[in-house]
């Protein structure tokens, strides 16, 4: 990799980066000493089968035993996870001993109801620690967990239980979001009706927060099981490396979901490498991610990751602004946290609170703040920084490849540090920018391409669509012209530096009058306007233009004036080529669940077609206002 010396002034990047893609077995074999192995490998890579690729085959391991056993024989009294609920207002931690004993309970039930090795076991979840204990039960025993986020309603949760055909799902009598419980047991009922698959048990945790209606032969109930299995050892099942671990759909922006299918062995030693080289958490430290256990995030940085690395992990329950929106900075003072990740969603959020919260507690313990999901404008990220007086770090990843594609390496070299980029690709990652026309490499800086890789991605990632090797092939390996690549349907940017910057979804970009804008850029300009609080850029089809940009801007103040006031400003900033044929000004955006701007649903609204899927919107009132605000403009 050609990082310039201001990018990586020792050279030790690049050096650690391009090993990994000139002696790739060494390296990940190397990487593979980070976690126990029951059996050592005979091939660490077997690529006879691209796009397809095994990792350490033959090698036998578990992710249990690596997140909790291990832990538990050499420091069973250090903390391994902390649960903090402000919605029922409880706090409380449990040993590597005492988490071990809870997921050796949690398995025993499992195994009682016949859940064994390749079994699905679904998790419809509010954030509760049983859901954890659930998790890793599944790792332990071999069963396939498939994590459902549990904002979602029953449609949604219906299409997943058709796709995972779970034999026993585990779910909750209710959560609580902002104080207000919502029953899950009524969505799953509705859930369990309206998908074909009939799932034989469903294991229940009663928080007590709404009666539960039993349906005898098929409800369970986890505290009256636990008493019953109490202290029965459950071994960790051997698995083969390449066995699936679990199965996740994506954020569904884009449209349907897909459902993202993950090994054992690959996806502990890339966590356990991501760990150390790139969040550069330290055993007896905490780790605070503040995602949901329903998202890859959650997957990799609230569960798997930090307990890999011996870890405590703080998982918290409630909104980042109730009571108020200290709340995170104290939870993180108190826990001394050393590694926090978070998205820039929630920072947007914070950022309209009082910026005094985040000076209040004690951050000395805290060395970085990762964020991820979206981009991470400038605007936002100098506030973060500024506002906290510690490195804030932008990762760039997608549920298929389960740990960062683009970022900085803390744990291998200090590097600078540039804001709106994401930054370097990780190890493993061939990481090229194709334009999609004809499927050449774009070398020049600052040229647009598509961000894809070369075969093979490294550990960790994707092995495959759940259920449909030929839309893993299709989709993800088939979608751009010339010699066989992954991906990634983002475009993106390199400076002369080496850093790469995410313009946008490929289907993001806008085509006005034969130039070729990303919405990204657009949103970029406005959100420096000192009026707009939140923005997002859509391209509409134009007879004249082909395309042309609207805006949709939340106003700082009352508005008045920002439409002109945002067009003039990109006039002068990025050209009137850029200039957004109308701004409209609304209080909210639609978003996904987990914080994406729904930009196809709004294109739709724009151009007056029907919206697709919106099973994963956060709140259906904001596109409704956003309908309202385009008939009337
Ligand atoms: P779907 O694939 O179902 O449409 P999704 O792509 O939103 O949904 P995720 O896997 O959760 O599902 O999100 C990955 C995507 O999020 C990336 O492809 C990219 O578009 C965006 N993204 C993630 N992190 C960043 C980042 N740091 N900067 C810019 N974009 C990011
Ligand atoms: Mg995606």
């Amino acid at each position: 990799m050609t990082l310039s010396a201001q990018a990586d002034p020792t050279g030790q990047y690049a050096a650690f980066y391009d090993r990994s893609l000139a002696e790739p077995e060494a390296f990940w074999a190397e990487q593979a000493g980070l976690i126990d192995w029951f059996e050592p490998w005979h091939q660490v890579f077997d690529g006879s089968q691209p796009p397809f690729a095994k990792w350490f085959v033959g090698g036998r391991t578990n992710l249990c035993h690596n997140a909790v056993d291990r832990h538990a024989a050499t420091r069973p009294d250090a903390a391994a996870l902390i649960w903090s609920s402000t919605e029922v207002d409880q706090e409380k931690t449990w040993t590597f001993a005492e988490l071990l004993r809870e997921v050796q309970a949690m398995a025993a039930v499992l195994q009682d109801q016949g859940v064994g090795e390749g079994d699905r076991v679904l998790i419809y979840c509010p954030m509760v620690p049983e859901a954890v204990f659930a998790m890793l039960a599944c790792a332990r025993i071999g069963a396939i967990h498939s994590v459902v986020f549990g904002g979602f309603a029953s449609l949604s949760l219906a299409g997943r239980i058709d796709d995972a055909q779970p034999k026993l799902i585990v779910s909750c009598d209710a959560g609580s979001r902002g104080g207000k419980v919502t029953a899950y047991q009524p969505l799953l009922e509705e859930a369990l009706r309206q998908s074909t698959h009939r799932t034989e048990r469903v294991l229940w945790i009663d928080r007590g927060l709404q009666p539960l209606q039993r349906t005898a032969g098929r409800d369970l109930v986890w505290h009256e099981e636990r008493e019953r299995v109490a202290g029965r050892a459950v071994p960790c099942a051997a698995l083969e490396s390449n066995q699936i671990s679990y199965t996740l759909y994506t954020s569904g922006t884009t449209g349907k979901p897909k459902g993202v299918q993950r090994d054992v062995g690959g996806y502990a030693v890339a966590l356990a490498m991501s760990m150390k080289h790139i969040f550069d958490g330290r055993p007896g430290e905490t780790y605070f991610s503040t995602s949901d256990i329903g998202w890859v995030v959650g997957h990799s940085y609230i569960v798997y990751g930090p307990l890999i690395a011996g870890m405590a992990t703080l998982m918290y329950e409630g909104l980042p602004v109730r009571p108020d929106a200290g709340v995170w900075w104290r939870l993180a003072a108190k826990h001394k946290v050393s590694v926090m990740f978070s998205a820039p969603t929630a920072v947007r959020v914070l950022r309209k609170a009082d910026p005094a919260y985040l000076t209040q507690s004690d951050l000395s313990g805290l060395r970085s703040l990762f964020l991820a999901g979206e981009p991470l404008d400038e605007p936002t990220a100098r506030w973060i920084r500024d506002a906290l007086g510690k490195p804030v770090i932008d990762n760039y990843w997608q549920t298929e490849t389960g740990w960062p594609i683009l970022t900085l390496a803390r744990g291998v070299a200090p590097m600078h540090e540039r804001l709106g980029s994401p930054g370097v690709p990780m190890p493993g990652y061939r990481a090229v920018l194709v334009d999609p026309e004809t499927g050449e490499p774009v070398t020049e800086p600052g040229h647009k391409g598509v961000l894809a890789m070369d075969y093979p991605l490294p550990p960790g990632c994707l092995q495959t669509v759940w259920g449909d090797d030929q839309r893993f092939v299709n989709t993800y390996w088939g979608s751009l012209p010339g010699p066989q690549r992954y991906s990634t349907f983002d475009v993106a940017t390199r400076d002369a530096d080496g850093y790469t910057f995410i313009l946008g979804r490929s289907d993001d970009v806008i085509n006005v009058a034969g130039h070729r804008l990303g919405t990204r850029e657009i949103e970029e300009c406005i959100a420096s306007h000192p009026g707009v609080a939140e923005v997002a850029v859509v391209g509409v089809a134009d007879a004249l233009k082909g395309q042309v940009p609207w805006a949709f801007v939340v106003p700082k103040g009352d508005g008045q004036g920002l439409a002109q006031g945002v067009q003039a400003h990109v006039d002068a900033q990025l050209g009137a080529v850029a200039r957004p044929a109308r701004v409209l000004v609304l209080p909210l955006l639609p978003k996904t669940r987990s914080g994406k701007l729904l930009r196809r649903a709004m294109q739709a609204v724009c151009e007056g077609r029907d919206t697709g899927d919106l099973s994963t919107i956060e709140d259906a009132s904001a596109l409704q206002g956003l309908k309202a605000v385009v008939a009337a403009a």
